[in-house]
């Protein structure tokens, strides 16, 4: 079976004619992954909140409703995730030894991935199910999860554990 890899529409040539494994994959390692809504600094999450390389703590467009105080400027930034930045990899593999075609998201441990894989059972399968698709897909409850999934519509989860906060707000008058 032949597969041609296509980026962004255009045909993509490989040494590997035919590759069985393609993954993108995003730096969440080293690069940040919030940036400050008031100056755009990229932000790194640390003990003392979060820093800018260029200016620290410190917010250089951080603007009070009140510019007569006396820390007029001196505020912290505005923490936002960077688009994209929940994402380790994203990759398609396929298997004809198994007859499937696997799609992996992973935003979790890097290592891991939820998985989404078609399979077809084989014609001369001992089966009514012969030579049907079958789809395996992650669900709640699941053993050893990527991560935990809660189900909120049919076919919709919410991810990762929803006791722990997950916006991030600064201490309200840190300085
Ligand atoms: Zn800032």
């Amino acid at each position: 079976m032949f597969a041609a890899l296509y980026v962004n529409g255009e045909p993509f040539g490989l040494s590997d004619e035919n590759p069985n494994t393609i993954r993108l994959e995003f730096d969440t390692e080293s690069a940040p992954t919030y940036r400050c809504r008031a100056c755009g600094d990229d932000l790194t999450e640390t003990t003392n909140g979060y820093e800018s390389e260029f200016n620290g703590l410190h917010c250089p467009d951080y603007a009070p409703t009140d510019d007569t105080g006396p820390d007029y400027g001196e505020g912290m930034h505005d923490p936002e995730r960077i688009p994209l930045s929940w994402c380790n990899s994203a990759g398609i593999s396929t298997n004809e030894a198994d007859d499937s075609i696997t799609v992996s998201l992973s935003v979790g441990d890097p290592r891991g991935a939820f998985a989404f894989t078609i399979t077809r059972i084989p014609d001369n399968a001992n089966s009514d199910r012969a030579g049907r698709l079958i789809l395996h897909a992650p669900y709640p409850g699941q053993p050893s999860p990527h991560k935990e999934l809660t189900q909120i519509h049919a076919g919709v989860y919410v991810i990762g554990d929803l006791t722990r906060a997950c916006i991030p707000r600064p201490a309200p008058d840190a300085v």
